[in-house]
């Protein structure tokens, strides 16, 4: 019986075989987005391993993040911080040989300012999020090595403004030549040929999201969050479980509680209608999720205290976990909390 009451199992092999996957439906050289700790899995394990099938180049989100991935795979990789160039974060930057993605005025001129160098530049085509408007981007100048933009609907095939970002983006990039384009996050590695430009910048499918936020045939399932049973017990009409009593029977059932709840980062909305796999068969989570456990009906099973139910992964994927919480998978991939140990395998 394993000591671990919740765990997280990451399936290099699998991430290997997504990156492989992505570049072939592309026909580009994949880049991956590595940030939020690599969506939770370990953002130097994964790096490690993906520049071992050929990535050298990442994008994390903050300064931070770049910081420790730089220490951990080293100085060759190119790691480009999608947040910019603002205040304090240059010394990092700089500290940790990083390029910034430049979103505004203000950035570039700290940028310059402090010395300039290689950099990448957001355009922004739909998201008003982050980057220059269209009508504003800046006259090229020493230190572009990238100009990006980022897909708002990409996980929605037919929504025209898929194509209205490209076709603006194509506009735009005409006036960087010789700077490496780069277009398409995990959704827009499958909207075809002309949506591919130079390099592209997948996250989600390369941990096992699909790209339209459902399971996809071509992408494998990456991340495993396994919950110990710790205890089984039988729970008669009439009792409840958990708080508040979030769970009446209405006839006897066989209860496990298992070892993982919303502070290893399985969020409360996965009741009441989450599923975990178990035997070989999904079975209902019941009442509240809590701090450390979490409850499920396993009626008719033969199980016991050590067994262990899988919250998502190869056999409950995680789109379809994620949506029986009402979110998605990059959010219940980046809500798993330190407590939970990644365990690597393949
Ligand atoms: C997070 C992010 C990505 C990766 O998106 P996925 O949908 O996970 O593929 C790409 N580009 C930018 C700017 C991002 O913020």
């Amino acid at each position: 019986m394993s000591s671990l009451p919740a765990s997280l199992t990451v399936d290099l092999g699998a991430l290997a075989r997504n990156f492989h996957t992505l570049q072939e439906v592309t026909g580009r050289p994949v880049t991956p987005v590595v940030k939020a700790d690599g969506y939770g899995l370990g953002a130097v394990a994964v790096a490690k391993r993906l520049m071992a099938e050929g990535a050298r180049t990442f994008f994390v989100a903050r300064a931070a993040e770049g910081v420790l991935l730089r220490e951990g795979i080293g100085s060759e990789p190119t790691i480009y911080v999608l947040d910019g160039a603002h205040g304090e974060n240059i010394k990092l930057i700089r500290g940790s040989n990083l390029r910034p993605v430049l979103n505004q005025p203000s950035q570039v001129e700290n940028w310059l300012s402090s010395g300039g160098g290689a950099c990448g530049l957001q355009i922004d085509t739909a998201m008003n999020r982050l980057g220059y408007r269209v009508e504003n981007a800046p006259e090229p100048f020493a230190g572009i090595e990238l100009v990006m933009t980022h897909l708002a609907c990409a996980d929605e095939p037919s929504n025209p403004l898929n194509r209205q970002q490209r076709d603006a983006y194509a506009g735009v990039v005409e006036k960087y030549p010789g700077v490496t384009r780069s277009f398409a996050n995990s959704g827009g590695c499958f909207l075809g040929e002309d949506f591919g430009f130079d390099v592209v910048r997948p996250g989600i499918c390369l941990y096992g999201g699909g790209p339209e936020g459902k399971p996809h045939d071509k992408i494998a399932p990456v991340a495993t969050l396994n919950a110990q049973i710790m205890q089984v017990r039988e729970v008669p009409v009439g009792e409840t479980v958990g708080y508040s009593q979030g769970f009446r029977p209405e006839h006897p059932v066989t209860v496990a509680t298992c070892g993982a709840g919303y502070a290893d980062g399985v969020l409360r909305s996965y009741s009441p209608k989450g599923q975990v796999w178990i035997n070989g068969e999904l079975r209902p989570i019941i009442g509240r999720v809590s701090m450390d456990v979490l409850a499920v009906d396993v009626t008719g099973l033969n199980v016991k205290a050590g067994d262990s139910v899988e919250l998502f992964g190869n056999n409950r994927l995680i789109d379809n976990a994620a949506s029986a919480a009402g979110t998605i998978s990059y959010e219940l991939l980046t809500s798993i909390t330190p407590r939970v140990p990644r365990i690597y395998v393949g």
